[in-house]
């Protein structure tokens, strides 16, 4: 009698548990539905604990019954849980509004780095003045880099010039270097030239721009890589005061037409004799400033072509002569918009790019 109880138990359980699941509408009642009829103390789990005192006969019976009802309930409660899920879906997309009054978001048109920008503006004053742009490689020779430049193997000069080697293995002394200047270009160039015709070498008026790479602790005024432009004319009867000519044009162009220029003599390998290039400060007008000190701005170096560096380039330095020059885009970037730290450059900050 007692087992026949089990079986109409079980039944009724699923009977009434179908039934109330149809008004369950949230997790939360979904919950407390699951405790009643698929929890500990319910009409499944007592006909389970029940087995071990039913007949041989039954307990199969009973077994069975339990466990039809016990997966019929967690189906229906599965397919419950779903539906009540994709209504609150549907119901929080229903109550979604388009305003169509609210204003656009809006739109950030790209720009150029200012260091592109400062580049463009000095190929476009030395295109006005003659001067066409040569690309030289980054990746370079000892022997470009330094040999052909009059920095033989052990110059102390290269010291100044800290180097990321790129291969030194088996090439002794001729290794791969990262460029650390953009002067290995000078030579590269007016090879290039000189062999379309060798017994009349032509003049060659070009710039070279590009980055260059050192192996330097980095602080404000120092990084690893950063950009120059190297400049090289070279041709018959071509003397120092048409270099000064030049930078003195080059400066006036740039920064305006009363700057005055400055030489003051220096030292560099590639070139003699050699200067360094200062503009008046166009911050303060030379009175002196935060920024210059004296009235002056360091701009970049420059001299006359060494006579063994033409040779290398293929003109004889008997019949030409040339004037080269390097300035620093970034540092005339930095002076000009009142850059404290060149790090900024490479850092693609947005706060920084987008206020140029
Ligand atoms: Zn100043």
């Amino acid at each position: 009698m007692a087992e026949e109880n089990v079986l109409q138990e079980l039944e009724d359980a699923l009977a009434k548990g179908l039934e109330d699941l149809k008004s369950v509408a949230s997790e939360e009642a979904l919950l407390a539905w699951r405790n009643q009829y698929l929890g500990k103390n319910t009409a499944i789990t007592q006909a389970f604990q029940s087995l071990g005192k039913l007949s041989a006969e039954m307990r199969p019976q009973v077994g069975q019954a339990a466990n039809r009802v016990k997966v019929a309930l967690e189906a229906a409660l599965a397919e419950r849980s779903e539906s009540i899920k994709e209504s609150a879906l549907a119901a929080s997309i229903a109550s979604e509004k388009l305003d169509v009054t609210l204003p656009g978001r809006p739109m950030t048109p790209g720009r150029l780095h200012p260091d592109t920008q400062m580049l463009r503006e000095l190929y476009r004053v030395f295109g006005e003045m003659g001067f066409q742009v040569y690309r030289s490689r980054e990746v370079e020779t000892d022997e470009y880099n330094f040999q052909l430049l009059n920095f033989p193997v052990g110059h102390p000069a290269r010291d100044m010039q800290d180097t990321y080697f790129v291969e030194a293995g088996e090439r002794g002394d001729n290794p791969i270097v990262m460029r650390t200047h953009t002067s290995p270009g000078q030579v590269r160039s007016m090879r290039e030239y000189a062999a379309t015709n060798p017994e009349n070498p032509p003049a060659i008026r070009l710039v070279l721009p590009g980055m260059c790479y050192r192996y330097e602790q980095t602080d404000a005024r120092h990084e690893t890589q950063f950009d120059q432009i190297e400049g090289i004319a070279v041709g018959e009867g071509i003397t120092f005061s048409n270099l000064k000519a030049t930078l003195s044009d080059l400066a006036r162009r740039l920064f305006g037409q009363n700057v005055r220029t400055r030489f003051r003599a220096s030292y560099f390998p590639f070139t003699e004799p050699s200067a360094e290039f200062d503009v008046e400060c166009f911050l303060c007008g030379g009175k002196g400033c935060a920024v210059c000190g004296g009235g002056w701005l360091e701009i970049g170096g420059c001299g006359m072509v060494n006579p063994n560096v033409l040779r290398n380039g293929g003109y004889d330095p008997e019949r030409y002569s040339g004037f080269a020059f390097g300035l620093g885009p970034q540092r005339i970037a930095m002076l000009r918009y009142g850059i404290n730290d060149i790090r900024y450059f490479w850092e693609n900050d947005l706060r920084f790019l987008e206020q140029f």
